[in-house]
């Protein structure tokens, strides 16, 4: 589905384009919704005076414009200039230009004025035209709204609307309202960032025995890790203002918009110093330069380039920080890093058990929970998930709460939350048939292996109800305190996810086993290479034999092609098919001499569509010895 509506977005460019064009000349402001300003000084309805451009140039040279607002494609502008004979006031003046030179760009940036270029309006003598055009615009409009929506391709047809349109140049909050007791699971950091609210509290802590005031700190960590959330409780700690810009909104189409928008930005900050300046996704602008397929990028170039220059020009303690986040700081062009720039590093990490449990509490505040309910298992629960996550989790389970027309938040909730959020959402189970067996035998193959190899985590349920993509699932349960992998669990693992297949194959036979599987032995195939190629665990030895550039197109090296002779590339290969073979032959081997306790699981399963971890341990053992799993259960003392 979502493949067609690509296609059709695709197919719909041109036609898209021809539209944009029309509904420009025919001054529609409900298709192009001017978010900016700009209306409000547009040249019509504001008494300006006028000037001719030769005068306008001189102004320019004598340094007495101070911005430039320029229209109708470069048509006329209005341009604010100080009157020296009139006390240095400023007035507006309308100027008619010849149509948007580079040099006049050039110009304007080489002096330094601010200056934005506003979307084209009216051409009235077009109308006339367009009526009798008027139905079949529609129509394509229509279908292009259409297709918009459902196409997040960049470059496609939903990027070229937006060509030219202003947007909002940065955020201001006078108050945040956050504080360091929102903020949870990420002590380390706040410890570090604890600083900086005193740097803009009592700067003269620090200035009066001739400490140098940081000016720039580099946020690093993976989304929804809290970054933006700490950056607030500074400001808002601190009791500063917060000023913020995402790194994408640099990036324009039009040139010099970017490094003007981070001049404005620090203006604005500097008449409201002491504040607090946040650049979200800094990757996005501070990006290597000179990197990248096609060569360097000469905007995003010239918006780093000003916002360095920016960084530079202001004394150590004028009183603003600036904050940047990323979760590519590999990526970051080292000038960003030098001395004096953003040279303080803190990083934002994804919360381990404690740092989710408090998480989970300072998100339950304003929540009804059962009383049964423990955050303790929930934080158990959830390894891998970020605060974002866990903020999503509780409201989510509040809302399955409300759905059920219950009181408060239950074990329940909660359980089909963390489901819901890493697996998507309930579907319809199958009916009984061909197709819900084969699943079942599919699934009960990997609880099996999961269960009868020692190395293997625990199941934690098998299930029938499809959600998202998945028509059948086995949850295991991760050791969480647990770093670091060994080559045993690592080859549990693909015995585990080979299971599934494994009892396909024996069941049905060769013949029928289905796509199912194609998940599974995508995982298999990554992670039989990793353990040759990265972890040295194949009689090839400890070697590393591939990097982890994968991302050519962004990243700094342009092509880290690996050192690897063919010889080597074919070994690997040879190692990896050698390592899948010999695991499968071990599982069809256990799930061949687990049949019986096979057809029983699957009758069981089939009937109640969902077994639990003990539930299926339980009839297991009926049929065979389980081996013990060790585990380090984590403790907790809070
Ligand atoms: P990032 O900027 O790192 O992507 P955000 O700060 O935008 O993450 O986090 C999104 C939301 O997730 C926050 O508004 C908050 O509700 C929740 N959240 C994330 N991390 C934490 C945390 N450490 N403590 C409390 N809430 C958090
Ligand atoms: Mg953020
Ligand atoms: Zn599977």
């Amino acid at each position: 589905m979502n493949q067609r509506w690509r296609l059709l977005a695709l197919w719909l460019l041109p036609i898209g384009m021809t539209a944009v064009l029309a509904w420009q000349l025919l001054g529609s402001s409900q298709l192009s919704p001017d978010t900016s300003n700009a209306t409000s000084i547009a040249p019509k309805n504001t008494a300006v005076s006028r000037m001719s451009y030769g005068r306008f140039l001189d102004y320019v040279q004598d340094g007495r414009v101070t911005s430039v607002d320029i229209f109708d494609g470069g048509r006329n502008a209005v341009v604010e200039a100080i009157d020296p004979d009139l006390d240095n006031r400023v007035q507006r003046i309308r100027v008619d230009l010849p149509g948007l030179a580079p040099e006049l760009i050039n110009t304007l940036k080489e002096e330094g004025i601010s200056f934005d270029i506003h979307p084209a309006k009216t051409a009235p003598p077009a109308l006339g035209i367009l009526g009798n055009l008027l139905f079949p615009i529609i129509l394509i409009t229509g279908l292009i709204l259409l297709a918009r929506r459902s196409s997040s391709m960049p470059g496609g047809p939903g990027q070229a609307m937006q060509f030219g349109k202003t947007k909002a140049r940065f955020a201001m909050e006078a108050e945040t309202g956050v504080k360091f007791d929102d903020v949870a699971g990420v002590t380390e950091a706040k410890q570090d960032l604890q600083e900086v609210v005193t740097f803009l509290k009592q700067p003269e802590r620090f200035t009066s025995v001739g400490a140098q005031i940081p000016k720039g700190v580099l946020l690093v960590g993976p989304p929804g890790t809290g970054k933006t959330l700490l950056a607030k409780a500074i400001a808002g700690e601190a009791d500063v203002p917060f000023f913020s810009l995402s790194g994408s909104e640099f990036v324009e189409m039009f040139v010099g918009v970017g490094a003007s928008r981070v001049r404005d930005l620090f203006k604005r900050a500097k008449e409201n110093s002491p504040c607090l300046i946040f650049i979200d996704e800094i990757d996005a602008v501070g990006r290597q330069r000179g990197a990248g397929i096609g060569g360097g990028n000469d905007e995003r170039e010239q918006t780093l380039n000003q916002l360095l220059t920016e960084m530079d020009g202001f004394e150590g303690n004028s009183g603003i920080i600036i904050i940047a986040a990323t979760n590519r700081p590999d990526v970051l062009d080292s000038a960003l890093m030098r001395p004096g720039r953003f040279d303080r590093q803190v990083s934002v990490d994804p919360p381990d058990i404690k740092g989710r449990l408090s998480i989970l509490k300072v998100h339950s505040r304003n929540k009804k929970l059962e009383a049964s309910l423990s955050l303790e298992n929930i934080a158990r629960r959830t390894p891998g998930f970020t605060g974002a996550d866990l903020a999503n989790l509780l409201n989510e389970a509040a809302i399955l709460t409300a759905r059920r027309r219950k009181e408060s938040i239950g074990l329940n909730e909660i359980d089909d939350a963390v489901d819901r959020i890493i697996a998507g959402m309930e579907g319809q189970p199958l009916t009984d048939g061909r197709s819900k067996r084969l699943i079942a035998y599919h699934e009960v193959g990997h609880a099996l292996i999961g269960t009868l190899v020692k190395d293997h985590d625990p199941v934690q349920k098998v299930t029938l109800i499809p959600r998202g993509q998945a028509k059948g699932l086995t949850w295991f349960s991760p050791d969480d305190e647990q770093m670091l992998i060994s080559r045993g669990q690592l080859k549990a693992r693909i015995m585990g996810a080979l299971g599934g297949r494994a009892a396909e194959d024996v069941v049905f036979g060769r013949a029928e086993v289905t796509t199912g599987a194609g998940g599974d032995i995508q995982q298999v195939a990554s992670m039989a290479r990793q353990m040759v190629t990265k972890f040295g665990m194949s009689d090839l030895g400890p070697m590393s034999l591939e990097g982890d550039s994968q991302e050519v197109f962004l990243g700094r090296d342009l092509m880290t092609r690996s050192d690897m002779s063919d010889a080597i590339a074919k070994q690997i290969d040879e190692k990896v098919r050698e390592m899948v073979k010999l695991c499968y032959e071990e599982t069809l081997l256990i799930v061949k001499n687990q049949r019986e306790a096979m057809d029983k699981l699957v009758e069981i399963l089939v009937d109640k569509e969902t077994i639990d971890g003990d539930e299926f341990r339980n009839i297991l053992s009926e049929f065979t010895l389980i081996p013990d799993k060790e585990r380090i259960t984590p403790i907790l003392n809070t």
